[in-house]
C-alpha cells in the first residue's frame, strides 16, 4: 500500500476533520520541513520533528493544574506554533484531556499524551502548542539555550522558591504582578506601563 492509498483508507468523519489539521497533520516528504529537532515521549511511540530554531517563549508554571497533571513541582513549557511540528505518527498514539471539563474529549484548551505510556506530550491551545521540552533530544550547549526557560508563572503557587533572577509573575505572564526576585528594572517598567493604561482608561472614562 502506497501513501495515497493509505491517505484513502484514512477516511476521518467530519467532527474528527481535526485530525487532519496542524499540529496533527503528517508533512508529506515532500514538503520543506526542516527537521532542527527530534523528541520522543517514554515508551517511543510518539515522536515528532521541530523546524523552528527557537520557541517563541519557553517558562516554567507553577499553578496546581499543572502540578497535578505532572505531578511535578511545576512545568516546563515551550511554546512553538502548530506548524512547527510534525508528528510522525498524526494523531495516533495521542489521547487528549480537557481539565476545564474533565473531559477526555479533544476540547481546545487541552492536555495531549501518549496513550501507551502516558507521558505529557504537549499543551494544545486555540493557536499555539506548548510542548514539553523533557521530550526533546536537545544535543548541544546551543540548542539548550534556545530552551531555556525565561520566566515563572502563577509562581504564587508555587511549593517552593526558585532564587534565579528570571522574571516571576504571580498569575499568567504579562497579565499579573511581578513579585519575589524578579529583575527591578523590569519590575519598574512593568508599573510604568500599567499605570499608563490606568491613566488611558481613566481618560476614556472606562475607570469604573
Ligand atoms: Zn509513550
Ligand atoms: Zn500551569
Amino acid at each position: 500500500m502506497d501513501a495515497s492509498q493509505a491517505k484513502q483508507k484514512e477516511s476521518v468523519p467530519a467532527k474528527e476533520e481535526w485530525k487532519m489539521r496542524p499540529p496533527y497533520r503528517v508533512h508529506e516528504p515532500n514538503e520543506n520541513f526542516p527537521v532542527r529537532y527530534e523528541a520522543s515521549c517514554h515508551c517511543g511511540k510518539v515522536q515528532y520533528t521541530l523546524s523552528r530554531e527557537e520557541p517563541l517563549d519557553s517558562k516554567l508554571c507553577h499553578c496546581t493544574t499543572c502540578q497535578t497533571q505532572h505531578a511535578a513541582p511545576f512545568q516546563w513549557a515551550a511554546i512553538f506554533h502548530k506548524d512547527d511540528i510534525n508528528f510522525k505518527h498524526g494523531h495516533h498514539d495521542l489521547e487528549w484531556y480537557d481539565p476545564t471539563e474533565k473531559s477526555i474529549e479533544h476540547k481546545l484548551p487541552c492536555k495531549v499524551r501518549c496513550s501507551y505510556c502516558h507521558s505529557p506530550i504537549m499543551d494544545e491551545g486555540r493557536n499555539m502548542i506548548l510542548l514539553f521540552p523533557s521530550l526533546v533530544h536537545l544535543k548541544t550547549e546551543e540548542d539548550r539555550h534556545n530552551f531555556k526557560p525565561r520566566c515563572h508563572m502563577f509562581y504564587g503557587q508555587r511549593v517552593m522558591d526558585i532564587p534565579d533572577g528570571l522574571p516571576k509573575w504571580d498569575g499568567l505572564n504579562q497579565e499579573s504582578d511581578l513579585i519575589e526576585d524578579s529583575p527591578p528594572e523590569m519590575v519598574r517598567e512593568y508599573e510604568r506601563k500599567r499605570e499608563k493604561e490606568r491613566d488611558e482608561k481613566f481618560q476614556k472614562g472606562e475607570n469604573k
